[in-house]
């Protein structure tokens, strides 16, 4: 990756064998109770030079069984999301806020976090994204602190440095579970999805030269307290 005055030019191998080091370590961690429970832990995985990190909650039973991210229910409408905007899993680096599944998936707990979050870190500084997309609201709550998930999906806003990110924008979205339990969530993350695209090029374009992009959809709050038929066209005025 090339950003202006930042001397830790690596190359692709060097990458990928950065993040195996970091799995290898995720894999043996007992740094917290979530030890215990898992059968496998969950390190993330994806392509070494991608622009674009996914980070989810923490693995669930599917993921736990077999030691790989979002590979249920919930990853199989992650890569229809992907496929609506021409994107593939391999070429993303997909990930969780706690690598190893809570008990019965309960949320993760604050001191869990906390301790799994250095793994996080080192993800993020050997890939050095352009876009962290944060899956539900606890990965939002990492990258978008005091936000809430209802007001900012399909928003971006930048990154801050103590992720380990350099000149990212996060850019979050739903979870898929919680799109796998309501229809109206499911539409909403393809509208909010369908401006990734154009938020990646926008970061990039920005790194390190310009102020972050504004976010790309506002609508949210217009709408919240609408009634469902008297939604306003927003996109009416356009040509
Ligand atoms: N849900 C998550 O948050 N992460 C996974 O890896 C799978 C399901
Ligand atoms: Fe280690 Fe993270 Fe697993 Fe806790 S959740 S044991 S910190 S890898």
């Amino acid at each position: 990756m090339t950003v202006a005055g930042v001397a830790t030019e690596t190359t692709t191998e060097q990458r990928r064998a950065a993040l195996e080091a970091i799995a290898a370590e995720v894999r043996t961690c007992t740094r917290c109770r979530l030890a215990q429970g898992r059968t496998k832990a969950v390190p993330g995985e994806g392509h070494p030079d991608t622009e674009v990190v996914f980070v989810g909650e923490g693995p669930g039973q599917t993921e736990d069984l077999q030691g790989r991210p979002f590979v249920g229910r919930a990853g199989e409408l992650l890569v229809k999301w992907l496929a609506s905007i021409g994107w593939r899993r391999q070429e993303v680096f997909i990930t969780n806020i706690v690598k190893c599944r809570p008990p019965g998936n309960r949320d993760p707990e604050p001191d869990e976090i906390a301790a799994c979050a250095p793994y996080l870190k080192r993800q993020l500084e050997v890939l050095d994204p352009s876009v962290v997309v944060t899956l539900g609201r606890f990965s939002m709550g990492h990258f978008r602190p005091g936000e809430r998930i209802t007001q900012i999906h399909g928003t971006q806003a930048p990154a801050p440095a103590e992720t380990g990110t350099r000149d990212a924008v996060a850019f979050a979205l739903f979870h898929p579970a919680a799109a796998l339990r309501s229809t109206e969530v499911e539409r909403q993350s393809y509208e909010d999805i369908a401006g990734l695209p154009r938020v990646l090029e926008a970061a990039r374009t920005g790194r390190g030269t310009q102020p972050a992009p504004e976010p790309v959809t506002m609508i949210d709050d217009e709408i919240d307290d609408l009634p469902i038929d008297d939604e306003p066209t927003l996109f009416e005025a356009e040509p």
